[in-house]
């Protein structure tokens, strides 16, 4: 039996047989062919361009089919690349200069173009990297004459193991073969962690060496909530796991006959419950799991899975059909968050030397104000269709926040003028996820007409930590009194605003949507949480099992702790007590 340790970013456990993809990126030779066969050669190229961008339509047109229009859009992007004059040029006229073959042109190119995001570090960069790698093997594939891809040699059910997946891989995995999959490569953000996640299958990345110890055929398990990943299980942890795995599926079942109640504690409070989303596709899910709105759409996605910036009428889409999912329930849309290691393909040109504290989130769009206006007048249009606010991201000072409300009415002004509707009186919030908005959160509260806590954000500029680093991993943590500290002051200057009218606070980082994190939320007077929809059933019950004084008790415990282990085994253990089936056969047996 050996055990290696990912990152999860797909919840759930799968068992099953090893299916190792070892479609390798291969080394082509340079070769060069005749002077008089140059012609044919460069002719060779722009068909397999032109087939590749074929392949690449069918891909785009089956994943809309099957996961919606963002997650297509991927391809779309794709394709864009393979029209892209700028990128097939150089390897044409590679071929006419240098008299190379056209496998050798387009290897070398699309290489070279690899390195050049590879050295940029993780994030964003990474996926621009499996982006690039994903196109060469499909454009070789049809110069080769081999399929690129060993997945359609898979049989039965299968884990799949691979060192990366490439976006196309993962879209173009078929639902019930694949139970669960392990990368070596890849973080957080990668676009495949967001597949598995829209297709709910379990899955780990960053698994280093999964590839080469584990041999296809053998069993494994993909533990996608702890990241663990364990080859050639002994009997007893074969046994525990299929525990679990059973005790989620009734856990699942319990959860389901939840969606109805009402989401109160036993001492009758009432806690909000919303959703996070990325791709409009996903309210539907957020409804079924019991969310009653939107707490937080990430719009940055639309300007990520496409090849540019999303035009106004393409926002005003995305926008006005999660309203209409909702059916009169409200949709919270977070102007973009771009920047850090959410990079656009231009910003990506233009690295900064420290992108989290550099031009990202609000501060970007104030200073690029055609491309926010754009977005602000979608989000104004879709207003008209039904109950939606709007929150800036990452907002420093005060003066942030009046400019970017300053074009918010600029904006209404506009369509005003062009007897456009929209909603005049639209609430316009902001993310408090910096530690100096939250240490002077009542500077705020008579300008915002919400709050929302991004504790994601608060917990890396509190702690210096940054939240994609797996070397200081071990240090992020959302329960230190420093961070605590600072929900409280927002939480106290909300709920004292605009002489004790008050404004709403909600919270829509990680820790809303986890069970420990969520009892010290409450405990600080937080009445509404935002989390992805797989994480709400279990909220729902976290909330309807507790007191507010039992909560309220956690975080004065809690506070007396001085380390960060013993005030996480707290909270685990307090959490474990109260559903114990949520954790059972999890941390210890
Ligand atoms: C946060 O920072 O907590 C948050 C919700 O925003 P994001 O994770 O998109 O940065
Ligand atoms: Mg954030």
């Amino acid at each position: 039996m050996l055990e290696l340790r990912g990152i999860p970013v797909s919840a759930g456990v799968a068992i099953g047989q090893v299916f190792v993809l070892d479609d390798q990126r291969r080394r082509i030779a340079r070769r060069s062919v005749s002077p008089e066969l140059v012609g044919v050669e460069v002719q060779r190229l722009e068909s397999a361009l032109a087939a590749s961008r074929d392949d690449l339509a069918a891909v785009r047109d089956r994943t809309r089919g099957e996961l919606g229009d963002e997650a297509a859009k991927i391809f779309a992007f794709h394709i864009g690349m393979l029209a892209d004059k700028s990128l097939t040029g150089p390897m044409i006229e590679m071929v006419r200069r240098e008299g190379v073959t056209a496998e050798y042109a387009v290897y070398a190119s699309l290489q070279h173009l690899a390195e050049r995001f590879g050295s940029l570090g993780e994030g964003a960069f990474k996926t621009k990297v499996d982006d690039i790698n994903d196109l060469a093997a499909r454009v070789l594939k049809h110069l080769i004459g081999e399929t690129s891809s060993r997945l359609a040699a898979m049989t039965g059910p299968c884990v799949v193991l691979a060192r990366e997946l490439t976006p196309s891989q993962a879209a173009g995995f078929q639902r019930g073969r694949v139970l669960g999959f392990v990368t070596e490569a890849g973080g957080k953000t990668g676009h495949t962690g967001i597949f598995a996640r829209a297709m709910a299958i379990p899955a780990v990345v960053a698994a280093k060496g999964a590839t080469e110890r584990a041999a296809s055929g053998s069993t494994v398990i993909v533990d996608g909530d702890s990241g663990a990943v364990i080859v050639n299980p002994d009997e007893v942890t074969l046994a525990r796991y299929r525990r679990i795995q059973e005790r989620d599926r009734l856990f699942r079942l319990k959860l389901d006959d939840l969606r109805e109640l009402p989401c109160v504690t036993l001492d009758g409070v009432g806690v909000e419950l919303l959703g996070n989303i990325e791709f409009p596709q996903e309210v539907g899910g957020v409804l079924a799991a019991g969310g009653t709105g939107v707490g937080l759409y990430r719009t940055e996605y639309l300007y990520l899975a496409g090849s540019g910036e999303p035009t106004e009428e393409q926002h005003y889409e995305a926008y006005a059909s999660c309203v209409r999912a909702l059916g009169g329930r409200m949709l919270t849309i977070r102007t973009m968050d771009l920047g850090a290691d959410k990079y656009t393909q231009g910003q990506s040109e233009n690295p900064e030397r420290n992108p989290m504290l550099g031009c990202r989130s609000i501060r970007y769009c104030l200073q690029n104000p055609g491309m926010f206006k754009r977005q602000l007048r979608a989000v104004l249009r879709a207003s008209a269709l039904g109950p939606v606010r709007v929150m800036f991201p990452l907002v420093t000072t005060p003066e942030e926040f009046r400019r970017a409300r300053f074009f918010l009415l600029e904006v209404m002004d506009d369509l005003a003028d062009e007897g456009q509707a929209f909603d005049r009186a639209i609430a316009v919030g902001m993310m408090v996820e910096v530690p100096s908005a939250a240490l002077c959160a009542e500077m705020f509260t008579p300008l915002a007409d919400f709050f929302s806590i991004g504790t994601n954000d608060l917990v890396q500029y509190t702690l210096a930590v940054d939240r994609t680093n797996e070397l200081v991993a071990s240090m992020y943590n959302p329960a230190s009194p420093a961070v605590v500290a600072l929900v409280r002051k927002t939480v106290t200057a909300a709920a004292g605003a605009r002489q004790g009218a008050g404004i709403p606070v909600s919270c829509c980082g990680e820790s809303a949507g986890d069970l420990e994190q969520a009892m010290l939320l409450l405990g600080l007077g937080l009445r509404s949480l935002s989390a992805s929809a797989p994480a709400l059933p279990a909220l729902k019950r976290l909330v309807r099992s507790v007191t507010i004084p039992q909560c309220e008790a956690v975080v004065a415990k809690a506070s007396t702790l001085d380390s960060d282990v013993a005030v996480q085994q707290y909270l685990r253990d307090t959490a474990r007590k109260i559903i114990p089936e949520a954790f059972d056969g999890r941390s210890v047996e």
